[in-house]
């Protein structure tokens, strides 16, 4: 399957800095910001510096250094935030099923609180 970058989604117009965001980490290879809408006390968005739309585009087309910086930065988030001992969720949304918003691959961390179960039961 070939991966078509929309290079106008709003986390390249962040990256660009056409956009503010609310740095909470940030490296060669990847930025990491507060969610705009936060779900638990702790929501933070890490994003990849490249042109990748989710972890499956990421994963296949990556260098390993993108690939292991962007995975570091998840880790450092954790530390940051504080959520290393009581536990986090981290989240990554792809495509339609997925339900994702924004098509740049990101992974939300949450935590702060119970998370509850994972995905809500099918009424
Ligand atoms: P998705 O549903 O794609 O996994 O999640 C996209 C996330 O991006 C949502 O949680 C949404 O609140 C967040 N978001 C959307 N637009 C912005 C923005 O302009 N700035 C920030 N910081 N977060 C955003």
């Amino acid at each position: 399957m070939g991966f078509e970058y929309d290079d106008q989604n709003i986390f390249a117009k962040i990256l660009r800095g056409e956009i503010p965001n609310d740095t909470v980490f940030e490296s060669d290879h990847a930025l990491a910001f507060r969610d705009i809408t936060p779900q638990a006390p702790t929501h933070v968005l890490v994003i990849p510096k490249g042109p990748y739309m989710s972890l499956d585009h990421f994963t296949q087309e990556a260098s390993e250094a993108e690939l292991v910086g962007f995975m570091r930065a998840v880790g450092e988030v954790c530390r940051i935030e504080g959520v290393s001992q009581d536990g986090f969720r981290a989240i990554s949304n792809a495509g339609r099923d997925g339900v994702q918003e924004v098509p740049h691959l990101h992974v939300h961390i949450l935590g702060g609180r119970s998370l509850g179960r994972m995905l809500a039961r099918e009424t």
